[in-house]
């Protein structure tokens, strides 16, 4: 009967993981997909330059040029 609890309560764990691994992985895509892709341009909050997002620096949710304008 113990060997059944084990079980039991291994299933269970399992079961805990694998239900939340797979809500994990759709949660990461879709926040990267909401934001902005690519080649996209995004206004420094600091200079008002026009910067494409893969160069842009990332800080508290805004993008700026330049280390410069970040430590503003
Ligand atoms: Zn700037």
């Amino acid at each position: 009967m113990q060997y059944l609890v084990v079980i039991a309560l291994i299933a269970l764990i399992y079961f805990v993981f694998i239900k939340k691994k797979p809500i994990k992985n759709q949660e990461v895509p879709k926040k990267k997909n909401e934001k902005l892709q690519g080649n996209d341009l995004v206004q420094c909050p600091s200079c008002g330059v026009y910067t494409e997002v893969d160069e842009a620096l990332l800080s508290s949710g805004k993008y700026y040029c330049s280390k410069e304008c970040l430590e503003k």
